[in-house]
C-alpha cells in the first residue's frame, strides 16, 4: 500500500542537522539508495504511478538524476536532464532563480524535449519550491507540457507548493 511504502522509504532517509551549513536540517537519502529493496520499491511505485501518463521525465540535477533515470527506463520514456549552469554544451536555455542566499541557475538542451510531450518532473527534495519552478519555467519554453512533479520528500513548512500552483504535484514522504 502507499502508507506501507512510504513507512518503508521514510527509514532510510537520514536527518542530518546543520549541514551544508549551520541552521540547515538535511534530509539525506543515500541510506535509501543504498537499500536494494527500499530503492527499488520507490521505482517501482513511480512507475506505476505514472506508467501511461507521461512521455519523459525530466530529473533535476544532481538528485533528480538518480531518480528519473531508472523511472525513465521503467515506463520505456526518454530522459531529460535539467542540469546546473554551464555543464550542457550548447545551445542551451536557461533560468536565473533566487535561492535563500543567492542565485542559481539551471539549464537544458530544448532539443530534448519534444514538441508538446507530457514532461514529468523529478527531484528528491522540494523546499522553497525555486529549483521546481525554473525547471517548469525551462520545459514550457521547449514547448513541452508540464504533466506533474514528483518528489520523494516535500518539506511542508517552507511552503514550496505554493510556488507551483496549477500543476500536479505529489510528493511521498512529508516533513
Ligand atoms: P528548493 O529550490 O529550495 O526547493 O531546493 C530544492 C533543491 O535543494 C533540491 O534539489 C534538493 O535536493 C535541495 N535541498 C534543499 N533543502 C534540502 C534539505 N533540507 N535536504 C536535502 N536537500 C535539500
Amino acid at each position: 500500500t502507499p502508507d506501507e511504502l512510504a513507512e518503508l522509504l521514510r527509514s532510510h532517509v537520514r536527518e542530518v542537522p546543520d549541514f551544508p551549513e549551520p541552521g540547515v536540517l538535511f534530509r539525506d537519502i543515500t541510506p535509501l539508495l543504498a537499500d536494494g529493496p527500499a530503492f527499488a520499491a520507490l521505482v517501482d511505485g513511480l512507475a506505476e504511478r505514472y506508467r501511461g501518463t507521461i512521455d519523459a521525465v525530466a530529473g533535476l540535477e544532481s538528485r533528480g538524476f538518480i531518480l528519473a533515470a531508472p523511472l525513465a527506463h521503467a515506463l520505456g520514456v526518454g530522459m531529460i536532464t535539467v542540469r546546473k549552469a554551464g555543464r550542457l554544451p550548447g545551445p542551451v536555455l536557461g533560468v536565473d532563480y533566487s535561492l535563500e542566499y543567492g542565485t542559481a541557475r539551471l539549464e537544458l538542451r530544448s532539443e530534448t524535449v519534444a514538441e508538446g510531450s507530457r514532461v514529468l518532473i523529478i527531484d528528491d527534495v522540494l523546499a522553497t519550491g525555486g529549483t521546481a519552478a525554473a525547471a517548469i519555467d525551462l520545459i514550457e519554453r521547449s514547448g513541452g507540457t508540464v504533466a506533474g512533479l514528483a518528489m520523494l520528500i516535500e518539506l511542508v513548512a517552507l511552503e514550496g507548493r505554493s510556488k507551483i500552483t496549477g500543476y500536479p504535484l505529489e510528493s511521498i514522504l512529508r516533513y
